[in-house]
């Protein structure tokens, strides 16, 4: 079989069998791509601490029987202080975790490749206290590029700009007006400022993020919003996302 080459992110290592390990890789067209590196875990093995998760690699695959093979792999972008320390790491497991969740086989959204690298550029170059407001940012625009955007500009029911804040229900998709506000008995909280900062987060650059974060209550109750609107969304448990949730609460 002919090779051909591949820029991916790499989310995820799984052991197969005594020394090989299959990557789950996203590719810049934001599709998920599964590869065997064989001998990986062997001592010595050629390709190294190369193919790390968070790493951005240039790889030659070549299709093999049940999966692709991986023949060669370079680095593009380590990101190594995303390995240096536990809050980071923690982080960052969050943006591969959810990438796993969301990106798939066959299925382009090539913007989810240049979110996920500008939010772990992002996190490593930037302070602790910004990182949790960079996952927030990458958690509603992630989501919004899956298919759930939050209505946070107008009332999610009636569509009046009457939205100064206090419900927001999963059920419509986003923020209430007061008259709407008892259409949805299970609406979360949503105090005003966070409904502002979150529609800020949203529409702006992690660069514009890590240079100016959202007040630290803010970016909690944006927070723990974006928790509750993801497992109302997402099938799957992501257990990234509540330790990280735990270890910085
Ligand atoms: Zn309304």
């Amino acid at each position: 079989m002919p090779t051909y080459p591949l820029t991916a992110l790499v989310l995820r290592k799984t052991k197969l069998g005594e020394t090989d390990t299959i990557l789950t890789l996203m590719a810049t067209d934001g599709t998920q791509v599964r590869a065997v590196a064989k001998g990986l875990r062997k001592p010595g093995s050629r390709f190294g601490a190369r193919l790390e998760p968070f790493s951005v690699v240039d790889l030659l695959l070549h299709t093999g029987r049940s999966l692709e093979v991986v023949t060669e792999a370079r680095t593009v972008a380590p990101h190594a202080g995303l390995r240096e320390d536990l809050d980071r790491t923690a982080a960052a497991a969050v943006v591969v975790d959810v990438l796993e969740k969301i990106s798939l086989e066959g299925q382009p959204e090539p913007r989810l490749f240049g979110l996920a690298t500008a939010t772990l550029d992002a996190l490593e170059g930037g302070t602790l206290e910004v990182s949790r407001a960079l996952v927030v940012a990458f958690l509603v625009k992630a989501m919004a590029m899956h298919g759930y955007r939050p209505e946070l500009e107008s009332c999610a029911a009636c569509a009046c700009e009457q939205v100064a804040g206090g419900a927001f229900s999963l059920v419509h998709g986003g923020a209430l007006c007061p008259s709407c506000g008892d259409l949805d008995p299970s609406a979360l909280r949503l105090p005003e400022a966070a409904r502002s900062w979150l529609a800020y987060l949203l529409g702006s650059t992690m660069a514009r993020v890590a240079a100016e974060p959202p007040p630290a209550a803010a970016t909690d109750d944006c927070f723990t919003l974006m928790r509750s609107f993801i497992a109302y969304h997402l099938p799957a448990r992501l257990k990234a996302l509540d330790y990280y949730a735990g270890l910085t609460s």
